[in-house]
């Protein structure tokens, strides 16, 4: 890549040897590889989105609420009744997905960026863009977190933005929240912020870290509507915190940055919650018989409190495999671990498809 860019082009050093986010958009029939929730948005859901638009078209020649005030109300209502907390909207910030959290936050605060890898791959991305330093921390042959070693390395290295991605994206797993405290901690010496991303919340087994912000003032939850939420296009994402962290993120967002659509739809959505938990039952017993499937054919499966499971123990190369269930119409993630690969939980049917195509494939 590096040396693709015109001699003209002064492109900011740090962007210099990056790749640009890649999980492959091909058109697929069995599409299982960025981790969405399968299943359609239920009439009652559009037809609340579609009022609440209505009822806000007019007002479209003006700029939308800068601060998302009745939004981030919302969300905070919402994470109260799922965490027995007492936050306010002066605890929540809202932004066009979670990605733009994590942007803002790296924006806001000093210092090298730290992460324990495998993770979700736009942590360094986005600390690299805005030109921090990245310190990759490998994770232990079976991709936990060795806890005293992140402290020390923590405590050496002192970084000022500390990631931890739980459960775990591409391997599933979820840190502990005693472990996740001493992180904090650790970090809080060094005067880091530790940004716990919990894209996967809702699916998991773990009490969520929005139960340690009080005690922890530099610790950041960072929630997503793109995954449990079936909300992947409207682009939503917020974070949990300490008040002055909210203080922080309005000096670098953009005026204006979140669209009355995208609130108008995310206000009409949140108030589904209930019924999403259905939804995120029958996602998690599908994930359990997938995995118990995956394992009958002889295949490893890691342990995944989200709604993916990471394999291996097939024969071929991972690229190799990815190809041939491409062929097949089945698109999954090759996450860039040699031998392994990722596949979201999708509908029964997609499930089944897949379970298919892989028994052909590597039974042949
Ligand atoms: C999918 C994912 C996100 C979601 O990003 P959005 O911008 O909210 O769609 C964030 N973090 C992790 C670990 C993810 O897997």
């Amino acid at each position: 890549m590096s040396n693709q860019w015109p001699e003209w082009m002064a492109l900011n050093k740090n962007l210099r040897e990056l790749t640009p986010y890649g999980a492959p958009q091909i058109p697929a029939q069995i599409r299982l590889n960025t981790n969405e929730n399968p299943y359609p948005l239920r009439p009652e859901i559009q037809e609340r989105i579609i009022s609440e638009l209505s009822a806000n078209l007019a007002d479209l020649n003006r700029y939308p609420d800068r601060d998302a005030l009745k939004l981030r109300e919302l969300l905070a209502q919402y994470i109260n009744e799922n965490s027995n907390s007492q936050f306010t909207r002066e605890n929540i910030w809202v932004a066009n997905g979670s990605n733009e959290i994590l942007q803002s936050i790296c924006l806001a605060f000093e210092g090298d960026a730290m992460g324990f890898e495998p993770s979700y791959s736009m942590h360094p991305l986005i600390s690299r863009s805005v030109g921090k330093h990245w310190h990759s921390i490998p994770r232990t042959d079976e991709f936990e977190i060795d806890i005293n070693k992140a402290v020390n390395e923590i405590i050496k290295l002192r970084p000022g933005v500390v990631f931890i991605a739980t459960p775990n994206n591409p391997t599933g797993s979820s840190v502990s929240i005693t472990d996740i405290e001493k992180l904090a901690k650790a970090a809080l010496e060094v005067k880091a912020v530790l940004v716990v991303d919990e894209a996967y919340a809702e699916f998991s087994s773990q009490t969520s870290a929005v139960s340690l912000i009080s005690g922890n003032p530099n610790l950041i939850v960072s929630r997503t509507m793109s995954k449990a939420f079936g909300f992947a296009g409207v682009r939503v994402g917020y974070l949990v915190a300490a008040k002055a962290v909210i203080d922080a993120m309005l000096l670098v967002r953009l005026p204006y940055h979140l669209s009355e659509l995208t609130q108008a739809a995310a206000r009409a959505a949140i108030g589904f919650s209930k019924q999403l938990k259905e939804q995120v039952n029958q996602i998690k017993q599908s994930r359990d018989k997938v995995a118990s499937e995956l394992g009958a054919m002889g295949l490893k499966v890691f342990n995944s409190d989200a709604n993916f499971l990471l394999f291996t123990g097939f024969k071929m190369s991972s690229q190799e495999l990815w190809r041939q269930l491409v062929s097949e119409g089945v698109l999954i993630r090759d996450v860039g671990i040699p031998g392994h690969l990722r596949v979201t939980i999708g509908t029964e049917f997609e499930n089944e498809a897949f379970l298919k195509a892989l028994k052909k494939i590597t039974q042949n």
